[in-house]
């Protein structure tokens, strides 16, 4: 049996002043985690006044407040080394503010230091990566690995002689290094890298600091390689936390790539004649500025007037949406949106105005309202997701959505060397069985997960896309829904179905419900699309599909 006690701790800073590093162990006494932490959040207060945006005047911007958690980064840390201080994050200096994970694995974890007011995030390094080893990590992503991660003999004391086994200034012995946990042992080059080392440290304290440290320091150029990756587009990788979440947020980052919030985003599907001011139009209007000021309280000796018509009507005619520059028209009318909302309509505080802009901006704040009006634009413009209103529709696509589990058959395929292979229905056994056919592989024409997802989730064109345009689109918005319950409507079903624009990229893409049977007869002219075989019901037992595959499943606990 063997009882973990944490023994020490390292830490690399990296800081606008450069890189700093830090260890703390039992040697500084018995608490201290607790001066670690301390230290710790010293040097994230640092960090934190260096993140703050600045004036010209170089003082901190107030205007744009920034107060993101200051991330400290351990590396596959968040089951065993969480828990060896989880204890010590909660204290009358500072709390856990959030907790992330389960009782076992703390993905995330947010500490609040109340008298500083600033917090730092746990997070795992692994969070951003497959599976590793630190010292892969830092040879994949640092540059050409340079830093060496070097070994240190943990067996080699107890809680019992750990002073004095550390305390001595020879070097540990080459069995030292001997693992009973790992059933390791070093090798006879290693040791002498060790050795060399050695000579460097006063005693063998002095060289666990080293190696610590030495563990944290290689995770800077990785980490700093992650970082960038991600910054490309503007993205902070510290507010996500998996590898999934970063690609969605690089997915709709290039997706609104050149957003410009002064950009001219026309109403999508607006084909109506240019407004002019009409006596009558107008006059309503001043009736309706005046209650409603009236209402609200604002004072309405200068709201504008019944004779203020031709100055409107030029007004109207010359110019567009103050908030989002679109045209008016008889179906996007314009109304006066006050400047300052303290005061009432009158004629030196209003700017025309769509009313949807002005409706949506009412008491808001205008940058901000102006920003979601038009993202909305943009998103119409470039058909990029919004949500569906229609639950009746929801209803219809969520029916055919299926997820779960999938088990997925990897197959080399060489080419001028493999066969093609198809499927085969006998009708007889009322069995699906493999044939080889005649025919050599000579080309790949598309690789599953690792070229064709990213090019669905981006709209990125790619040759292997025959239709629209080479791309493959994202779900955009409902444009309608067509019951094709009587003669008329199935008309304009067929009307888009068979649409000379179809294939190109004003086509218009619909789901369609349709049902469909293939006689058993006919089952091989049509066993080798593989959408046909959707939501099949499969026979699992090791007589149908093979011990083979049956093992398989067995072994990665897929239901069978
Ligand atoms: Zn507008």
């Amino acid at each position: 049996m063997y009882e973990l006690f944490p023994l020490s701790v390292a830490q690399t800073v990296r800081s606008k002043q450069g890189i700093k590093k830090i260890f703390f162990s039992q040697q500084d006494g018995d608490d201290f985690i607790v001066q670690w932490l301390n230290q710790l959040f010293k040097e994230a207060e640092q960090v934190n006044a260096d993140n703050q945006y600045i004036t010209e005047a170089c003082t901190i911007d107030t205007t744009i407040p920034y107060s993101m958690e200051v991330p400290i980064v351990g590396f596959n840390s968040s089951r065993f080394d969480i828990s060896l201080i989880i204890s010590q994050m909660q204290c009358k200096d500072w709390t856990i503010s959030n907790y992330i994970g389960s009782a076992s694995t703390a993905k995330q974890v947010i500490v609040h230091h109340k008298k500083l007011n600033l917090k730092v995030k746990f997070v795992d390094m692994l969070t951003y990566l497959q599976p590793m080893e630190l010292k892969q990590a830092a040879k994949d992503f640092g540059d050409g690995y340079d830093d060496r991660k070097g070994l240190f003999p943990y067996e080699a004391f107890n809680t019992d002689n750990v002073n004095e086994v550390l305390s001595k200034s020879e070097p540990f012995t080459m069995e030292d290094f001997n693992s009973s946990l790992k059933k390791t042992k070093i090798s006879e080059k290693d040791y002498q890298i060790y050795l060399e080392d050695a000579k460097r440290f006063k005693n063998r304290w002095d060289y666990l600091q080293f190696y610590n440290e030495q563990d944290t320091y290689i995770m800077i150029k990785p980490l700093m390689t992650l970082i960038s990756l991600q910054f490309k587009y503007k993205i902070d990788m510290f507010s996500f936390m998996s590898m999934a979440a970063c690609s969605n947020a690089i997915k709709y980052a290039k997706a609104y790539e050149d957003f410009n919030i002064n950009g001219i985003y026309p109403n999508f599907d607006d084909n109506s004649q240019k407004f002019y001011l009409t006596e009558n139009y107008w006059q309503s209007k001043v009736k309706g500025y005046l209650s409603q000021d009236k209402h609200k309280k604002r004072d309405t000796t200068n709201n504008v007037q019944d004779n203020d018509f031709d100055y409107f009507k030029q007004l109207f005619k010359v110019s567009n949406c103050s908030i989002c520059g679109c045209k008016f028209t008889f179906d996007n009318k314009p109304t006066l949106d006050r400047i300052d909302n303290s005061k009432g309509h009158s004629k030196d505080n209003v700017l025309p105005c769509c009313l949807y802009c002005n409706c949506f901006c009412s008491d808001k704040d205008k940058n901000i309202g102006k920003l979601f009006i038009q993202l909305r634009k943009y998103c119409m413009i470039r058909c990029l997701p919004t949500n569906l209103t229609d639950i009746d529709v929801y209803h219809l696509i969520r029916k055919w959505i299926t997820g779960g589990l999938s088990n997925v058959m990897h197959r080399v395929n060489r080419s001028g060397i493999d066969f093609i292979k198809r499927l085969y229905y006998n009708k007889e056994a009322k069995k699906v069985t493999v044939l080889t056919t005649d025919h050599r592989i000579t080309h790949v024409v598309g690789v599953d997960f690792n070229s064709l997802y990213p090019s669905v989730m981006s709209s990125e064109p790619h040759k292997f896309i025959k239709y629209t345009g080479g791309k493959m689109y994202m779900c955009g918005s409902q444009t309608g829904k067509i019951m094709g319950d009587n003669d008329h409507s199935k008309q304009t079903i067929l009307r888009i179905i068979n649409s000379n624009k179809r294939f190109t990229q004003e086509g218009r893409l619909f789901i369609a419900e349709v049902k469909g049977h293939i006689q058993e007869d006919y089952l091989n002219d049509f066993i080798n699309f593989p959408p046909i075989l959707r939501n099949y019901e499969f026979t699992t037992d090791e007589r149908t599909i093979g011990s083979y595959m049956f093992n398989h499943m067995k072994d990665n606990k897929i239901k069978t």
